[in-house]
């Protein structure tokens, strides 16, 4: 087993040096990305991610290097020649390599990378107690919903959270909660399932889907609406998801711990284990 990337047309070691100082990705950020993971070597939702991957594309502008197909058929390849089971499937693609210039170039020339590695999982003592988050105030741009390679305000979020002992630093715009810094954020009031509605504002989170349906599949109520900073601290429960920690209880918020309701959270992320694990051995 060994970690496998992909650059420009060849399979390269992940160590190689590859980019081109003139990658638009690298002297812009232009350019999108999915995450996929992959569970005892078949991609989770893979369908699911191309489709926002090709919405990304088209609302930056940009086509797509190969067809969706050959892009599918390439993470394959690259996993198999990884060998890896519990694997994560990056894939970004640029705009390209080109003179430094602000506007696209005419024709750009999209360029895919990807890189297969070992899953990240959630320790299950991480997993049993909930994580801690922090919150921190809104600054990203107004088009949330593109997985843009433009990653500074998260990054910076995310860095804020580790240097505060915390897992997840969750914006905060006007007192609205809207999602982590690479996550989405659920609570539960009286029964009912509430997470951000899928606006400009939040990434439009798969495995935030993926809850939805398992919530409707249960009879668990849900709405699709915004809640503020008190809603989260005053929840039953509260949960984040993402394609890497999949459904995550929240322990607390700002170091005020929460009530640490889980009766939903369990219930839906049972579900989630039994879609993607074809033997229930972690949880
Ligand atoms: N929100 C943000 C800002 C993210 O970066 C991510 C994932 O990286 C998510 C939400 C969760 O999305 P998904 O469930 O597709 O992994």
């Amino acid at each position: 087993m060994k970690e496998i990337a992909y650059y420009h047309d060849r399979f390269v070691d992940v160590d190689e040096r590859v980019i081109p100082i003139q990658e638009r990705g690298h002297q812009f950020g232009d350019g999108i990305y999915e995450v996929i993971r992959v569970y005892d070597g078949e991609p989770f939702t893979m369908k699911e991610h191309m489709e926002r991957l090709e919405k990304s594309a088209e609302a930056i502008g940009m086509g797509l290097p190969y067809s969706r197909e050959k892009i599918e058929a390439l993470a394959l390849e690259a996993l198999e020649r990884s060998g890896i089971q519990e694997a994560e499937i990056y894939m970004q693609i640029t705009r390209g390599i080109h003179l430094r210039q602000h506007h696209y170039p005419d024709p750009s020339k999209p360029v895919l990378s990807m890189v297969v590695k070992e899953a990240r999982k959630l320790t299950p003592e991480k997993r049993a107690s909930g994580v801690p988050v922090i919150t921190t105030e809104e600054i990203r741009w107004k088009m949330c919903w593109i997985k843009s390679l433009n990653l500074l305000p998260n990054v910076m979020a995310k860095q804020k959270a580790m240097e505060a002992g915390a897992h997840e630093a969750v914006f905060v715009d006007e007192g609205i909660v809207t999602e982590g810094s690479s996550s989405n954020l659920f609570i539960v009031k009286e029964g009912t399932l509430l997470t951000h509605p899928a606006t400009n504002a939040i990434l439009h989170g798969i495995t935030r889907r993926v809850i939805l349906d398992i919530a409707e599949e249960l009879g668990i109520p849900v709405e699709e609406r915004t809640f503020t900073l008190e809603e989260l601290l005053e929840a039953d429960e509260a949960f984040l998801s993402s394609t890497t920690m999949e459904a995550a209880s929240i322990s607390a918020v700002d170091g005020t711990p929460l009530n640490g309701g889980r009766t939903i959270l369990d219930r839906i992320h049972a579900k989630f284990v039994e879609r993607t694990r074809k033997e229930t051995v972690d949880s």
